[in-house]
């Protein structure tokens, strides 16, 4: 069985607010195993959405659609849901006096335009809300139902747990269980990631997807199954055979992040880092002070040119790239300790390329490691790129 989901809102085409309905709804759909396979967003108007609901019915099982059951004129998805069914809206006098029940509850007088909640389509079911006003209802029809849920995304949380999952799972018989696991990647492109897990990609259970971050491959593993037990034993040969191909690539799993990787290293290893940065504008600061244990070893100096830097320590502005890495690798020497790793993000220096390069190097015990990097990115995304580079580079070097 599969479910669509509908969001109504002309503020949400006009990206005056952003959807998080869909989100709470597809994560739910998930832990039951119901397949997700549309999600259309359509403006507060009755033949778009009638249409959107007519379409839908011919592809899903359930059709559930978040927003417009208010008592104003632009709530117009019980007459969309209505035209889509073809059926004829009927008033109830027991869901009127449900509706009036809720306004004393809270102090209130219903308005006359409240009694608007109160038209539901021919045969559909209502489903209280306790939590607000507009009553939410479905209609079962012979392709598939359609769920209509209010928009406020406490009410639509609230009456997906309490009473469409419930509803759903008893529809669906047996349930299932969908589980994702996700690898974290780092120093390898996209389509690198991309090539060598062609094959995998193509399978159907579990299914294995990428998502590009600025210098983060995420990889994830999806399987349905009856049990999560069954769902984790599909995963696993997965997982293992991706670790086969990227070993060295792979930081962490799920909730883990770089800096929380690098912080655990540095604590086991009794280490510190001494950063000079003349290129990430902080970011790599910001990213290390993520994690409890990588900020307690993180120190950095932010400079805003190399200049700056080779000045404060009394060395020439290198002006080629020979004498500009060789800088770089005794500034980074300068700052090492017994137990400091030192290390610098530098740039743009002189070097033989035509476009911009950083530098990157790390020093410690009297070794330096340094690489080159093509700047391909502007302003904040260079900035964050380069911070992910530097990242990547001290967690190599402390495994
Ligand atoms: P009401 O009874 O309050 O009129 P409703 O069912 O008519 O509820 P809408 O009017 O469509 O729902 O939405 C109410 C509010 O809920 C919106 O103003 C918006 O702030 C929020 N909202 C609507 N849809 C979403 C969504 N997809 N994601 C996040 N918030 C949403």
């Amino acid at each position: 069985m599969n479910a669509e989901i509908v969001l109504t809102g002309t503020e949400l085409l006009l990206g005056e607010i952003t959807d998080t309905n869909s989100v709470v709804i597809a994560r739910m759909l998930r832990d039951i195993g119901l397949d997700l396979l549309y999600k259309t967003t359509v403006g507060d108007n009755e033949v778009r959405i009638a249409e959107i609901l007519r379409d839908a019915l011919k592809r899903a099982d359930f059709v559930i659609v978040s927003g417009g059951l208010g008592p104003t004129v632009d709530d117009v998805t019980r007459q969309a849901a209505a035209a889509a069914t073809g059926r004829k809206l009927v008033y109830s006098k027991e869901l009127e006096a449900q509706i009036a029940a809720r306004f004393k509850r809270f102090g209130r007088t219903m308005a006359e335009n409240n009694k608007r909640q109160a038209w539901l389509p021919e045969g559909a079911i209502p489903v209280e809300n306790p939590v607000g006003t507009a009553p939410c209802f479905i209609i079962e029809t012979e392709q598939g139902s359609i769920i209509c849920l209010p928009g406020v995304p406490r009410e639509l949380e609230y009456q997906m747990k309490r009473a469409i999952i419930p509803y759903l799972k008893g529809k669906m018989g047996k349930t299932q269980v969908i589980k994702a696991r996700i690898l974290h990647t780092c120093g390898l492109g996209e389509s690198n990631v991309d090539r060598q897990l062609d094959d995998l990609m193509r399978g159907s259970n579990p299914t294995v997807g990428l998502a590009a971050h600025l210098g983060q491959v995420d990889i994830r593993i999806t399987a349905k199954a009856a049990t999560e037990a069954d769902a984790n034993a599909l995963i696993a040969p997965a997982e293992e055979e991706i670790r086969k191909r990227l070993a060295d690539t792979i930081f962490g799993v799920d909730q883990k992040t770089l800096p929380e990787v690098v912080g655990e290293l540095l604590e086991k290893h009794n280490l510190q880092v001494t950063a000079v940065d003349t290129l990430t504008g902080g970011v790599l600061t910001g990213r290390m002070q993520s994690d409890e244990r990588s900020k307690a070893a993180f120190t950095a100096t932010v400079f805003s040119s190399p200049e700056e830097v080779f000045d404060t320590i009394g060395v020439p502005a290198p002006n080629d790239a020979e004498s500009a890495e060789a800088a770089v690798k005794e500034l980074t020497q300068r700052l090492s300790q017994p137990n400091t790793l030192g290390v610098c993000i530098i740039g743009p220096v002189k070097t033989d390329s035509t476009g911009e390069e950083a530098l990157i190097a790390i020093a410690h015990k009297g070794q330096v490691n340094l690489s080159r990097y093509h700047r391909v990115y502007k302003g904040q995304t260079d900035r964050e790129w380069l911070a992910a580079q530097a990242l990547d580079r001290v967690w190599r070097w402390l495994r």
